[in-house]
């Protein structure tokens, strides 16, 4: 009988949006780098299979997956019921929560008083669906957090802090490690403010209904997990 075909790609095309450090940038030589850049070639690499990066906006990602143009997505990309109507999602590999960029001198200390104030994020990010009114959180648990705010929204996170410091939004909701870079790199006016929506689970994207590939690809971080890789590439990446 004929051995079935594999379902697993011949080259694996990651998308993701380069604009979302330490997990994905453009480095000084112009290249895509960052902690899932690094996991995926890591991944490509044990499945003996080439990689191509492709860089795009963050809310083309899911489309892009559709229409096959990429076979995966790796951008900081947490696991939601939403997004599980399009895509499947790989076993986690980071745990996250939002953060609030605010100026110095601002007494906003959690979401909740983010009603009624103008809140800068990044298209279609779970950011953007916290602020807009959007229920959310762990399955059993979602509940709306930030009900009435008025919501400016970027294409790069980087833009909506220079908009924070113009004054023209009051806050800005994005998730916690990105949130870090960007007030590290502006400390004289921006601080850091944690509420946590509920932890979200950063995963690989995978083309929906593909097990021999999903199984494949969890198959791979498991061991890169196991063998001390991910943390090696954590201690690089994240926790520099
Ligand atoms: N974790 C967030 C999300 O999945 C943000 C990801 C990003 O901006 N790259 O929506």
């Amino acid at each position: 009988s004929k051995k079935e075909e594999s379902k697993i790609p011949e080259k694996i095309i990651v998308g993701t949006n380069a604009e979302f450090p330490p997990f994905e940038y453009v480095d000084d030589n112009k290249k895509v780098d960052g902690f899932d850049i690094a996991l995926m070639k890591e991944i490509a690499k044990r499945m003996d299979k080439k990689i191509e990066i492709q860089n795009m906006e963050f809310k083309s990602l899911i489309g892009s997956m559709e229409s096959k143009t990429i076979n995966v997505v790796a951008a900081g990309m947490t696991k939601t019921e939403e997004r599980q109507n399009a895509v499947d999602f790989s076993d986690s590999y980071y745990t996250s929560n939002q953060a609030i960029i605010v100026k110095k001198d601002s007494k906003i200390t959690k979401l909740s008083q983010l009603d009624g104030k103008k809140i800068g994020v990044q298209e279609g990010t779970t950011g953007d669906l916290i602020s807009s009114g959007d229920k959310f959180g762990e399955p059993g648990k979602e509940k709306v957090i930030v009900k009435k705010a008025k919501v400016k929204r970027f294409k790069k996170g980087v833009d909506a802090v220079m908009d924070l410091k113009n004054g023209s939004v009051d806050a800005v909701v994005i998730d916690e490690k990105p949130a870090q870079e960007f007030v590290k790199n502006n400390s004289k006016k921006l601080k850091l403010v944690i509420d946590s929506a509920g932890a979200e689970y950063y995963c690989l994207a995978l083309p929906k209904g593909n097990e021999e590939f999903k199984k494949e690809i969890n198959k791979q971080l498991k061991a890169i997990k196991e063998d001390g890789t991910y943390d090696k590439l954590k201690a690089k990446y994240i926790d520099n």
